[in-house]
């Protein structure tokens, strides 16, 4: 490598720096290009021997050691660097952790995610590391998957809006920003049609299906101009993702005109071989996933030598490995690597990890991601504080005792939820984030709540103890397989002792939920129950007189006893986050309003699924013989601490053509005594279609704040482009004639109002 070779020359075109290069590469040099490794495992074999092209999961240590072993290769391409920070740094110690991403689905808030991502851009940026494997716009079909904490929820339009608002986030302006990340939209595509929930599992879906609800979000953020796109693990109609060329090429580059970057996800080419066995070795199994149009091979080092002797015996053509290279490297020289690897910044870690505005940001977006889902007046406590002058809630002249029980309610770990700190993906953070960075839900009312109330606490029973996997420390492919979940046995000395402090108190919160270990990849859950003792728990305290706040702190909707359901007010949490405790406190204490709606459906029992808004009408009867279809709660639902009320839909012009815009008003008013920020739900309804159809769907929503005792009217535009189905050859269309126009609080049909138009 010389100093003046053209491909150093940052003058040059792209194109031709990179013919430049690719000109002076050996074939291992090419197919090293393609390996994105692992640096947890022997970094001098996979950057200076298999000379990879890309490593993931670099603790800060390695990764400098990484940056100096590809100085040091014989053309000194420099690596791009990749990690999981999918709700923040999560990896990194004390960076901020934001609330999961179906958490903060919940705030319905594209502007917010956008700077949730900016600021987790501006932290990872610092740090060496120049891609994210975010957004998740996988679609939550079955609660039973574990990884639904990690998508947007259930809808494709809300999912394709906080997709792309994240992608701007991370993205920032452009490549050459030096606090830009590269986005990644994963798991391209199909990966959460699950059977059973079970992970990875062979898909069942036609190209139909996939365009009417799986590719939207995708096509969204392809067009937006995410810069990634990482596959998933399912295998559909017999083909496994890796080797799709109809969405990889056909779809993704040709119809979007993606020009980005492609990754396989963990040892897809791999698996082929040891897990699928679609392909007898790595040779084939190389060879394909070239032919298919793959760039990045995650963690398959074999691909290496696959790779090599699938070009010498003649299976794949040198100039085919050209092409992902190519691809490969254009991505390197326009992120300007060449001239700056953006190696880690000690100086702007100190500056802007974990920084006050971003923790005050992480505040916000808790706030926004909790959902009140039943209230009979309890909530706000004692009717509501303000704030006093000293950080802590004014104090009312009537002290009152909160027992804040549960085993969720000083629960660090499942605060933050999976990918981050401790979660199992890294091994550099045995002891998770700092606890002193987590403000838990007791925190947060010893940390708020009035000065002369009373905080007592119980644990009130385990979820769980962590037993071995009894199939073997580790997966065949090597990865450590990590302990599995068993449920606790109800404990009836916590139970008496947490009766006791609810008995004592003016009110209990109770706080249950999961656990990281029941979240999350191959952790699938096949009930939707409260593990361990907490059904007991809940089931106890409903004897007491005590008014129980039920806190939902879990990674996706449980199917709820009858005991939680008869709370005198349940809030829904999610994973809220390094601050979801004092936002938690805040809320119960009426410092803030609530303002989350549900970005997907929670079932009554785990025997529902799938129970989505947006199924295809037609079946026999509405409820199954033992059991309503209801969900127990709706998407789109959530409550304030006030009442709104929708009326007077209007449509003043309802004939549109196929290219026009419905516009329709409606007006709201807030009949009660506090504020609202309310979200206005746009459905649509196409009364009948040439093929079977979703009853309706979210075409538009918008966040309006209504004043206490005041009316506001709230416009809504739809594009008549937006009002489409897919036809039996899987077209995309606008089918002219009638439609429902259905606006409202929530999902629910009981729920909105209704207006006809007509697209001509
Ligand atoms: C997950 C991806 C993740 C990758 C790298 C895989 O197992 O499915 O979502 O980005 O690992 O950690």
């Amino acid at each position: 490598m010389a100093a003046d070779d053209p491909y150093r020359d940052p003058s040059l075109p792209v194109e031709q720096r990179v013919d430049d290069l690719l000109g002076r590469m050996t074939l291992p040099e090419k197919v090293g290009q393609m390996l994105q490794l692992d640096a947890r495992q022997d970094l001098k074999d996979s950057v200076s021997t298999r000379l990879a092209g890309s490593i993931l999961h670099a603790s800060p240590k390695r990764m400098l050691e990484a940056i100096d072993l590809a100085a040091g290769t014989r053309l000194g391409i420099p690596l791009i660097t990749a990690e999981d920070c999918i709700h923040g740094h999560g990896f990194w110690p004390g960076a901020t952790v934001f609330p999961t991403q179906l958490a903060m689905a919940a705030s319905w808030d594209a502007e917010l995610l956008e700077r949730v991502a900016r600021v987790t851009a501006i932290e990872v940026s610092a740090t060496g590391i120049h891609w994210t494997f975010s957004p998740v716009l996988c679609i939550t079909r079955d609660l039973r998957w574990g990884r639904v904490n990690e998508t947007f929820g259930e809808d494709p339009y809300l999912i394709g809006e906080l997709g792309a608002a994240m992608v701007r986030g991370y993205q920032g302006d452009g490549l050459t920003d030096p606090t830009a990340i590269m986005a990644s939209a994963k798991h391209f595509a199909g990966y959460s049609e699950t059977q059973g929930g079970r992970d990875a599992s062979e898909a069942d879906l036609s190209p139909r299906k996939l365009r009417s609800w799986f590719l939207p979000p995708f096509e969204r953020v392809a067009r937006e101009g995410c810069a990634s796109f990482m596959l998933g693990y399912q295998s559909m109609d017999g083909v496994p993702i890796t080797l799709n060329r109809w969405l990889l090429n056909d779809v993704l580059r040709q119809e979007w005109g993606f020009t980005g970057t492609l990754v396989t996800d963990w040892d897809n080419v791999g698996r082929m071989v040891w897990e699928q066995k679609v392909s007898p070795d790595l040779v084939d199994a190389a060879a394909r996933a070239v032919r298919a149009g793959n760039d990045l091979v995650m963690t398959t080092p074999g691909f290496f030598e696959g790779a090599i002797t699938a070009v010498e015996q003649g299976l794949i053509g040198e100039d085919e490995i050209d092409a992902a290279v190519r691809r490969i490297l254009s991505l390197k020289f326009r992120y300007g690597l060449f001239e700056n690897p953006r190696a880690p910044d000690a100086a702007r870690q100190a500056a802007v990890i974990g920084h006050a505005d971003h923790a005050a940001l992480n505040l916000e977006v808790a706030r926004r991601s909790l959902v009140l889902l039943t209230n009979d007046g309890t909530l706000p406590l004692a009717g509501g504080l303000v704030p006093g002058g000293d950080g802590r809630a004014a104090t009312t002249g009537d002290p009152k005792t909160i027992a804040i029980i549960g085993p969720n309610a000083d629960a660090p770990q499942s605060q933050l939820g999976d990918w981050a700190g401790a979660s199992g993906q890294v091994d550099w953070m045995p002891d998770g984030q700092p606890r002193e960075l987590i403000e838990t839900v007791l925190d947060g009312f010893r940390a708020i709540a009035p000065a002369d109330w009373t905080i007592t606490t119980a644990l009130g029973g385990e979820i769980e103890q962590l037993v071995p996997d009894p199939d073997g420390e580790t997966y065949p492919d090597g990865q450590p397989r990590p302990p599995i979940s068993q449920p606790a046995t109800a404990d009836p000395a916590l139970i008496a002792e947490a009766v006791s402090a609810a008995r004592a108190a003016d009110y209990a919160v109770v706080v249950v939920g999961d656990t990281v270990a029941l979240t999350g990849e191959s952790r699938s859950t096949a009930t939707l129950d409260l593990q361990g003792g907490q059904i007991a728990l809940l089931d106890a305290l409903a004897d007491t007189d005590t008014p129980i706040v039920l806190v939902l702190l879990n990674s996706k909707p449980a199917a709820l006893p009858p005991s939680a359901l008869g709370a005198a007010a349940i809030v829904q949490a999610f994973n809220p986050g390094m601050r979801g405790g004092r936002a938690l406190a805040e809320l119960l204490l009426g410092l803030i309003e609530p303002s989350g709606r549900m970005p997907l459906s929670a079932a009554r029992h785990v025997g529902q699924q799938p129970v989505y808004y947006n199924q295809i009408r037609g079946q026999h009867g509405t409820r199954y013989a033992d059991l309503t279809q209801d969900p127990l709660f709706a998407f789109g639902e959530g409550l304030s601490y006030t009442t709104v009320e929708y009326a007077d839909l209007t449509i003043p012009q309802p004939e549109v053509t196929a290219d026009g815009t419905v516009t329709a008003a409606v007006r709201l008013t807030n009949t009660g005594t506090r504020p609202a920020l309310e979200t206005v739900q746009a459905y649509v309804s196409d009364l009948v279609t040439s093929v079977t159809w979703a009853t309706k769907e979210l075409k538009a929503y918008t966040q309006v704040l209504v004043p206490a005792g005041e009316s506001v009217t709230v416009q809504i535009q739809v594009p008549a482009s937006s009002c489409t189905l897919v036809t039996s050859d899987a077209r995309r269309v606008v089918e002219p004639g009638d439609f429902d126009l259905l606006v409202g609080p929530n999902s629910r049909p009981e729920s909105l109002l209704s207006a006809r138009f007509r697209i001509g």
